[in-house]
């Protein structure tokens, strides 16, 4: 069985987001970058169904600029075999990146497909679902438990009101949502292993697809600083400032 990891290089979640000064977009020099926290439990759960026993390749793809071989390296060094950057210099929206993995999807004949449910730089949350539809496969989105069976994967996810499980036929695409698992830690000894494994770079001018960005940028502005908040001695003193001050009751 083959498993397809889509992993993202994105802002890491810890870096505190500056809007550039001519508001063109966000300030990524000199920060640090990481994996998309979604991809790196998207990853995890693709190493625990081969660490479970399923006879599976997990093959990690990035489709982005040159440095985005150090996102592979890391999903490489939890314990995936073997990676591919589609390598690109112009801005990748959804879109685009739905029809690269597309392409490596069909060329590596993947059966299940596992990506990220958002990128926590643009929050688009639509990847997968452009992926599932291009290439006509059933989808489960936010899946908080994968269990594989014969050829079917058991998908619980979480919905509005609680929790679904779905049966979908392989091949299918699948995202990951925050409660799926908790990513290991990675060790030195599985770093240095990650540096021999196979990274193989495409260049996404070579694909013949179309991944010119159909959104575009306008303004890129901070939101606006919230007021302080009071504390109210207690119910009715909130009341009275929900009627006569914020006028919302
Ligand atoms: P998004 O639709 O942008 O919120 O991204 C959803 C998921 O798609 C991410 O968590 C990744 O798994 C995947 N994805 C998005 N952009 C890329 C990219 N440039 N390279 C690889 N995977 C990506």
């Amino acid at each position: 069985m083959k498993v397809l990891v889509a992993v993202k290089r994105v802002l890491d979640y810890n870096v505190k987001v500056r809007v550039k000064s001519d508001q063109s977009g966000v300030d990524l020099s000199n920060v640090k970058m990481s994996m998309n926290p979604f991809d790196e439990i998207a990853v995890e759960e693709a190493v625990r169904l081969k660490e479970a026993g399923v006879d599976a390749e997990i093959v990690v793809v990035s489709a982005g600029v040159s440095q985005s071989q150090e996102t592979l390296r890391t999903a490489l060094a939890i314990g995936a075999d073997r990676a591919i950057l589609v390598e690109s210099e112009v801005e990748l929206q959804p879109l685009g990146v739905a029809k690269i993995l597309q392409h490596v999807a069909q060329t590596e004949q993947a059966d299940i497909i596992i990506l990220g449910k958002q990128a926590i730089d643009d929050d688009c949350n639509q990847t997968g679902q452009m992926l599932a539809s291009l290439m006509d496969l059933p989808q489960a989105t936010f899946a908080s438990k994968l269990v594989i069976q014969d050829s079917n994967a058991m998908v619980t996810r979480e919905v509005d009101g609680g929790l679904e499980t779905l049966k979908l036929e392989l091949p299918a695409v699948i995202t990951a949502d925050l409660r799926l698992n908790e990513p290991r830690f990675i060790t030195l000894p599985n770093i240095m292993k990650a540096k021999k494994k196979t990274l193989e770079v495409i260049k996404a001018d070579s694909l013949g697809i179309d991944i010119a960005p159909r959104i575009k940028t306008i303004r890129v502005a901070e939101p606006g600083g919230r007021k302080a908040g009071v504390v109210v001695a207690d119910a009715a003193a909130l009341i009275d400032k929900l009627k006569n001050e914020a006028k919302v009751i």
